[in-house]
Order: C-alpha cells, then sequence, then structure tokens
C-alpha cells in the first residue's frame, strides 16, 4: 500500500474557489486501491454547515511559529472514500473568505507547520507528501531543512497549479514564521522570501498540471520570474492534464439543473429555461455565449472588453458570471445594463448557477492569457457547450479546432493574444452555428463525448509515485 497525503488550501466540497478544489475534490478519489490517498486542508468556517456535521475531532496541540504557541485542532471525516483531515485554528481560519488577508503569509505558514506537526498523531504514515501550489510550499522546503530527522525517508511532490501566485514577502515579514536567521538562496528572490521557489528547489518531484504548460513555465513570457528556476530543473518538471469528476458533472443527473439532460436531448429546455430565470428573449435560435470565470487579467478579459461592442453586434446572448477585480465587475455590469436584451452579467460566486448556464449554453469562452489547465473547458464541454479558447497550456491540450471536412475536433481556437483574432474565431463559431445547424451538432457531440477522466492522470501520477519510491 502506498500512502499519499495531499496537502491543499482549498478541496470541493469543502472549500473551492476555482480548479485548485475541483482537483483536491477529484483526483484524490481516482486511484487504484493499493494507494491510500488522504487530503488536509484548513476548517474554514465556510464549509457548508451539512458537512461540518459529519467532521470530527481527533486531536488537538500546540504550534511553535516564531516565539509563540498556537492552538491547532486536528479533525477528520469520511468523503466519498477518502479520509480528510482538517487544521482548525480559528484566529486564522474563521473568515468569510479563503484568502486575500494581510495576514494570508502568516496563515499559511502556520498551515504548513500544523500540517507537519500534526502528522505523528494520525494512524497513517504518508510515503509521500503531495503540495499544491504557495499556500502549501513551505512544506517541502522545511520538511528538507528543519523536520527531516523526524521523516527520514518521506518524499514531497510539489504541482503548480498557478505560477502567477508564488507566495512572495518581505524576509521581515515571514522569516519569524520559517525560523530563518538568514535568506537562504533556495527561497531568494529580489531580496524576498518565495515561498514557491523554495519548495521547486526542495521537492523531489515537481508537476504541473498539463504538458503544454510544462514546457510554457520555461519562457520568461509565462514563468514570472521562476522560468530560470524552472530550466534549471528541467529533469524534474512533469505535465500531468487535469480531468474533471464525471460524476459530481454530470447532466444525467445534476441537481442544480432546470432540466437533467441526456446527449443534447432536452439541451434546449434548459436554455429556455435559463434565458427565462435571467429575463432574456426566449430564442432558440440564437447561440448562447458564456463565460464563468474568475474575472482576472490572467483570463484574456482584456481581449473581451476591448471588443466588447463586436462582439454585442452579433446575433447572440452573452452571460458572464464572476468575481473579481473591481474594474472588470463594474465594466460589463455597465455594458450589460445598456444592452438588456443580449448580455447579462452576474457578480457572485455561485455553483448551482453556474451550471445551469454550462447546460444552456451554446459556446463557452476562454480567451486566457496563460492557462495551466482549465477545468471550466472541460466542465463546458461535459455540458455540450462548445468551447472557444486561445490556444494556450491546458486549453491547448484539450481543444482542437474542429475540422469540416474530417469532422474531428471539439471546438475553436486562436493562437495570438490579440483582440481581433477572438472576435473573428467567436464571429466564425456564431456564423457556423446560424449556417451550419448539421455539422454545428455533430460539433456538440464532439465536445460532449470528449472524456476528461481522471483515472488515466492518476495512473501517471502513480507510475512517478512508484519511480520516487524506488
Ligand atoms: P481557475 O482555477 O484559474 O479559476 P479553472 O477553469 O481551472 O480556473 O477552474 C474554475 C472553476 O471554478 C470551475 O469549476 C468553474 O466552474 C468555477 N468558477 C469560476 N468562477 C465561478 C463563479 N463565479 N461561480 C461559480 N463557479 C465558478
Amino acid at each position: 500500500m502506498l500512502n499519499v497525503l495531499f496537502v491543499a488550501s482549498e478541496a470541493y466540497p469543502f472549500a473551492k474557489s476555482g480548479g485548485l478544489g475541483d482537483v483536491l475534490g477529484a483526483l484524490p478519489k481516482s486511484f487504484p486501491e493499493n494507494v491510500d490517498a488522504r487530503v488536509i486542508i484548513p476548517f474554514y468556517s465556510t464549509i457548508p454547515e451539512k458537512l461540518r456535521q459529519e467532521i470530527k475531532p481527533l486531536h488537538h496541540f500546540q504550534v511553535w511559529m516564531s516565539d509563540t504557541l498556537h492552538y491547532c485542532g486536528l479533525l477528520t471525516c469520511q468523503y466519498e472514500g477518502v479520509t480528510f483531515y482538517f487544521i482548525d485554528n480559528e484566529a486564522f481560519f474563521k473568515r468569510p473568505s479563503l484568502y486575500g488577508y494581510y495576514d494570508d503569509g502568516e496563515r499559511f505558514c502556520f498551515f504548513c507547520r500544523a500540517v507537519l506537526d500534526s502528522l505523528p498523531l494520525l494512524d497513517f504514515k504518508p510515503d509521500i507528501i503531495h503540495c499544491n501550489d504557495w499556500q502549501t510550499a513551505a512544506i517541502p522546503y522545511l520538511l528538507k531543512h528543519q523536520y527531516r530527522m523526524s521523516f527520514p525517508k518521506t518524499k514531497t511532490v510539489f504541482t503548480i497549479h498557478n505560477i502567477k501566485y508564488q507566495g512572495v514577502y518581505g524576509f521581515h515579514d515571514i522569516s519569524h514564521y520559517l525560523h530563518l536567521g538568514f535568506l537562504p538562496s533556495d527561497l531568494e528572490f529580489y531580496g524576498k522570501i518565495n515561498l514557491m521557489k523554495g519548495a521547486l528547489y526542495a521537492s523531489d518531484l515537481i508537476t504541473t498540471v498539463s504538458p503544454t504548460y510544462a514546457k510554457e513555465l520555461k519562457d520568461p513570457y509565462y514563468g514570472e520570474a521562476l522560468d530560470g528556476v524552472i530550466r534549471q530543473l528541467d529533469h524534474q518538471v512533469v505535465g500531468i492534464i487535469n480531468g474533471i469528476d464525471e460524476s459530481v458533472y454530470d447532466p444525467h443527473t445534476d441537481p442544480a439543473l432546470f432540466v437533467p439532460y441526456d446527449l443534447n436531448i432536452k439541451k434546449a429546455d434548459n436554455k429556455k429555461a435559463l434565458q427565462k430565470y435571467l429575463g432574456l428573449p426566449i430564442r432558440s435560435d440564437i447561440p448562447m455565449v458564456s463565460m464563468i470565470t474568475r474575472l482576472v487579467e490572467q483570463k484574456g478579459l482584456d481581449l473581451v472588453a476591448n471588443v466588447i461592442h463586436e462582439i454585442l453586434q452579433q446575433e447572440l446572448q452573452l452571460i458572464i458570471l464572476g468575481t473579481g477585480d473591481f474594474a472588470y465587475e463594474e465594466l460589463f455590469r455597465s455594458v450589460a445594463y445598456n444592452y438588456p436584451n443580449k448580455m447579462i452579467t452576474i457578480i457572485d460566486f455561485d455553483e448551482a448557477l453556474s451550471r445551469k448556464i454550462y447546460a444552456a449554453s451554446d459556446f463557452f469562452l476562454m480567451p486566457s492569457k496563460f492557462e495551466p489547465c482549465g477545468i471550466s473547458q472541460m466542465i463546458a464541454m461535459r455540458y455540450g457547450a462548445v468551447p472557444i479558447v486561445r490556444e494556450t497550456g491546458g486549453l491547448k491540450d484539450t481543444v482542437s479546432y474542429f475540422n469540416e471536412n474530417t469532422k474531428k475536433g471539439n471546438g475553436f481556437s486562436f493562437a495570438t493574444y490579440n483582440a481581433h483574432d477572438m472576435l473573428f474565431t467567436i464571429q466564425h463559431a456564431v456564423s457556423f452555428y446560424h449556417n451550419f445547424p448539421i455539422l454545428f451538432k455533430k460539433l456538440v457531440n464532439n465536445a460532449y463525448t470528449s472524456h476528461f477522466d481522471w483515472k488515466q492522470s492518476a495512473d501517471i501520477y502513480l507510475s512517478y509515485y512508484n519511480k520516487l519510491m524506488e
């Protein structure tokens, strides 16, 4: 039996702000029976009440950080066959949001120390600690440099879900939480501490979430100033594509939908019901284009903003669901106000509404500047919405341009990060919808039957874990 402990700052359905949560909710349960994969996350006060009732206390102990002892509760529950652990401290995790606080560095240094200090209390000895993104990046560093005596054989894997967020803090802001007397070169980043850099050097294996993103990370355009480190550690970096949990995202059974459906039968009913719900004209002959996204620069929103009026000149309906940068929230809200029959903007994070939109849409727009993997385009396809994407990262690995002759391909795409290239692709998609209904049906079917099952990716992770254990 191989024991793997996944450490992360979110895991669906307990906590989710984006694709990271989806991954941690799905990957651990996709391994074969000879892997005992467990997950540890913070015990946020935002965990839904129904799930909280299942979570039971296991231990409590004290965590040394700097010159202070902090209370730490350790809790646990079983969910869909996976053991979850939770790190509790109300001062750090009883907050309305997961992130975005002045003391995030301290909060997640505490989490990392608490995870390492909790290990001797578990009836589970991890062979591999699999860390995810900057919030967990102190673990490989601390394990290598401060906890090695306690865990001499434990291997660490670090997955980059997004290199944009690295956990960079002034030396005097967090050095005391890491118990550093000086700034070691493995952590040093332009005079500051970079937690992700420390994890890259300390981990036994580095993975990222698509093969194309693994290549892109070596390029200064994508590497966010860590491209040199990635090039140096190239032999340890692999790209493994994410999947989606096809039991969670299942149009046949999804209780959030207006009408659960099979293949394309009744997809039209969902479109009609959503148009009614949102107050749009009820028209089955007009394509519905949607975006469900964090409203941040990464997602290509400046392209959309640039040509928004040209997009809305076409015969389509545009729905944007998202939260994020205030400037984008305001812009898309005000444009929608001026096009009440064509565009709806909903500034919210709403899981149930997102599924209604995926199910109702004909197209899903995702023109990302960079996209490590992207879960949303896969969910869209699962619900029969055709993706329109920029060819980057995981979007390039999961979406292929529909070829009218061979009838192969599951979406539309463009390569250059340019507003008019995107506009042209949207125009092509919309005219394709209007002019070639039979071919469009074939395209929808191709998208709908594209499988992004986790099993295959879990097997690839397992083969790398096995190599580490040799
Ligand atoms: P990222 O992790 O960069 O945000 P992904 O495409 O990998 O992007 O994953 C985004 C996930 O978050 C998807 O499951 C998507 O449906 C969900 N999501 C994003 N914004 C919202 C929102 N406003 N409401 C509900 N779900 C959202």
